[in-house]
């Protein structure tokens, strides 16, 4: 959420990023409701005023005996409660109309976010790690998972439908130990671990911008109301809504959760294996942190080194790439995404994604810190992906498999692997 004064003055701004971002709001429009808005709530107001002056002279006009004139200011307040009752009304109406549009205004983006209509132009910042060139013909994570039982998409779509899998085996192993790893990499930096709860109310995901863009991404419990949640920064950061936070330091939040997306719009898109989903398990790193740019910017830097730490503990090659307008939510104001060499694809594919959301989640969820002259702010919010998987499992498997068909374990992952260096088959 943007500060509407701010919005007031900044109007053509904001509409060119609505564009950019391909989000259908009119700023006229909206400006128009506000105006409407203002308007109706002052005439509101000066009525409520008349009204209870006339009310209070009624008591007094009839201990004088004056009955006319108290009559007389009697069907004044009646009529003034008709006038006051249609501009209630009015008001209400136009209410309406603003938050539809308001809940819609993106946050602006950072002067150096490349402009572009589709994750294609996004711009490649660097790469690190070299693509394995195999001697071989080497397999996709499919076929390797099928070696080694450790993957059933079929059992998978029988029982939950399409996009469902089970893991299996050593399949559960490394899935449970990139998490593991990823915790125990926060933890030493400082990160506080979170178990989150998995649904959530609406206003916890319209709070933190997920709503009302992204509800046909998620699943709804309709007896109660409540949403499975696509990512757990959204009990992360929910966490501290209403609430004003000691952000003297940086706050570091991390949760392991299971991620559930309806995926809707993805027909016929990465259908293979186990890339695009409905339900995966991700750890995630969320920092509520003072409004400062420079601050809340080298906060962006730490948390995408966190997850590139993650992929070179993996020893996997990736890149990073400046994400652009036209691929950026609602929320973000500045984005990288980091993606990893996947060999069957031929090509890096997004693992990671780290956003700067400067105050816009902290303004819609109400979450404040008292700055140095005590005065009352909205702190600045950011997220990262520490792993995703099964998607990472992809480059995983298909990045250290060798020509017998065995998958080389990273030194990495051994403790949490059993010690195990390598999966062979049988
Ligand atoms: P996001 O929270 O949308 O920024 O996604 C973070 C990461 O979660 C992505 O980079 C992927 O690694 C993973 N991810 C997102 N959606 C899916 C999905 N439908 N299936 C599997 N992994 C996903």
């Amino acid at each position: 959420m943007l500060d509407m004064k701010w919005i007031r003055e900044n109007g053509e701004q904001v509409q060119t990023v609505a564009n950019q971002k391909g989000i259908a709001v009119s700023i006229t429009e909206l400006l128009k409701w506000d105006e409407k808005k203002r308007l109706l709530q002052q005439e509101a107001d000066t009525l409520r005023e008349a009204r209870n002056k006339l009310s209070y002279h009624i008591g007094t006009l009839v201990k004088q005996g004056a009955l006319d004139e108290a009559e007389q200011n009697k069907r004044n307040v009646k009529e003034i409660n008709e006038i006051l009752c249609i501009t209630e009304a009015g008001l209400a109406d136009a209410e309406r109309q603003f938050d539809k549009l308001f809940e819609l205004v993106p946050n602006v983006v950072s002067p150096d976010t490349p402009y572009g209509r589709s994750d294609a132009e996004n711009l490649e910042l660097k790469r690190v790690g070299t693509p394995p060139s195999f001697d071989f013909e080497h397999k996709d994570h499919m076929i390797l998972g099928g070696l080694h039982d450790m993957i059933d998409i079929p059992r998978g779509v029988k029982v939950a439908g399409s996009r469902n899998y089970y893991l299996k085996g050593a399949g559960v192993l490394l899935h449970r130990a990139v998490q593991q790893l990823a915790i125990d990499l926060l933890i030493q930096k400082g990160f506080t671990l979170l178990d989150v709860p998995l649904m959530v109310r609406t206003e916890a995901m319209s709070h933190t911008g997920f709503f009302p863009l992204g509800e046909d991404q998620t699943y709804r419990l309709t007896d109660e109301d409540k949403w499975l949640v696509g990512t757990s920064e959204v009990p992360m950061v929910a966490y501290y809504a209403n609430e004003i936070v000691d952000v003297e330091n940086p706050v570091k939040l991390a949760a392991a959760s299971v991620c559930f997306r309806s995926e809707v719009g993805s027909a016929g898109r990465d259908v293979h294996g186990l890339y695009r989903v409905h339900q995966f398990a991700k750890v995630e790193q969320v920092i509520v942190c003072k409004a400062d740019p420079g601050l809340s910017e080298a906060l962006l830097q730490e948390i995408t080194a966190n997850a590139e730490q993650l992929l070179q503990c993996l020893e996997l090659p990736y890149r990073v790439m400046a994400v652009c307008t036209g691929d950026m939510s609602q929320k973000t104001y500045k984005q990288y995404d980091i993606e990893t060499w996947m060999p069957s694809r031929q090509s890096y594919g997004e693992t990671h994604s780290s956003s700067n959301l400067h105050d816009f989640q902290a303004r819609r969820s109400n979450i404040r810190y008292r700055d140095d002259s005590g005065v009352l702010r909205y702190c600045h919010t950011l997220n990262n992906t520490a792993v995703a998987s099964p998607r990472i499992l992809i480059p995983l498997l298909e990045n250290h498999q060798e020509e017998d068909g065995s998958i080389r374990i990273p030194a990495a992952l051994q403790p949490y692997m059993n010690g195990l260096k390598r999966l062979t088959q049988g």
